[in-house]
């Protein structure tokens, strides 16, 4: 442990930047954009880090953690395992909620720094789950196997940024190409293939986790309640949930046997929606 050295990491970190961040964006991204991608892939970052900010933090933590063993390496304290071990889990814990309590700060100094959508962006990637892709293996079996293109293209995605070599225009409107169409566009963003991946895919993980033969797509809408119940439209309303059901013509996308409760049918509805 040497203390005062961040200046040799200089080098390490134009690399980062101007090599490693440059090759997985494909282009330089803004600098205000670097201190969002090196915070934790929790936080909304990709947990890239910058080794100058890191390296005095770092030397803190690991001097204080081992405070007792070093004393007792230079001959001051006799050694005690257990307060070895207690001192760890105090500084430990002191250090998290330190880190914690500064990573709101800088989040917040990264969202006054950025536009509006930025920050957006970054509001709901603090939400759970939102970057779990990113921290899965890859795996052919499970279909986490992402290509360059892909992962590249989601990555971008994340911080807001266009897709690289995207077409100027929509291939089914002639509108000009975002995410946001290509997500909503009902005639060029083919919906129907992205619908029925999801059910496919659903429907692979329902037979995994039941039994093939529980699995049943485009099953009719049976309303178990009295049909005479409609409205005006011909429609009848679930009066607890408030669903419309358009009564012996409804299809569900797929229906799982026995999901809920022995011997009951659990029909799923798919439905692709841009949250943006
Ligand atoms: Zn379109």
């Amino acid at each position: 442990m040497v203390p005062n050295i961040g200046t040799l990491f200089n080098t390490l970190e134009v690399s980062i930047d101007e090599s490693f961040v440059q090759q997985l964006f494909g282009e330089e991204i803004p600098t205000q954009y670097r201190s969002w991608v090196s915070v934790a892939i929790k936080q909304g970052g990709t947990t890239i880090p910058k080794p100058v900010e890191m390296v005095d933090p770092n030397y803190l933590a690991s001097t204080c953690e081992c405070s007792h063993l070093l004393d007792s390496l230079k001959g001051k304290e006799k050694f005690d395992p257990v307060f070895h071990s207690e001192t760890l889990k105090e500084v430990m814990a002191e250090i998290r909620t330190k880190k914690a309590d500064n990573l709101e700060i800088f989040l917040e100094k990264i969202e006054s720094s950025i536009e509006k959508k930025g920050a957006r962006i970054l509001d709901y990637l603090k939400e759970k789950w939102t970057g779990t892709w990113f921290a899965a293996t890859p795996n052919n079996l499970c279909g986490t196997a992402l290509s360059a293109v892909e992962f590249r293209n989601k990555l971008r995605d994340r911080y807001g940024m266009k897709l690289l070599d995207s077409p100027s225009h929509c291939d089914g409107c002639n509108e000009q190409l975002s995410t946001t169409h290509a997500l909503s566009c009902k005639v060029g963003g083919l919906i129907h293939v992205r619908h029925d991946e999801s059910r496919v895919c659903l429907g692979c993980l329902a037979c995994a986790g039941f039994k093939p033969s529980n699995v049943r797509d485009e099953p009719q809408i049976n309303p178990c309640h009295d049909t005479r119940r409609k409205d005006e439209r011909g429609k009848l309303i679930e009066p607890n949930t408030g669903v419309e059901c358009e009564i012996n013509s409804d299809r569900g996308d797929l229906l799982v046997h026995g999901f809920w409760d022995r011997n009951t049918d659990c029909i799923i509805d798919v439905h692709i929606v841009d949250v943006n």
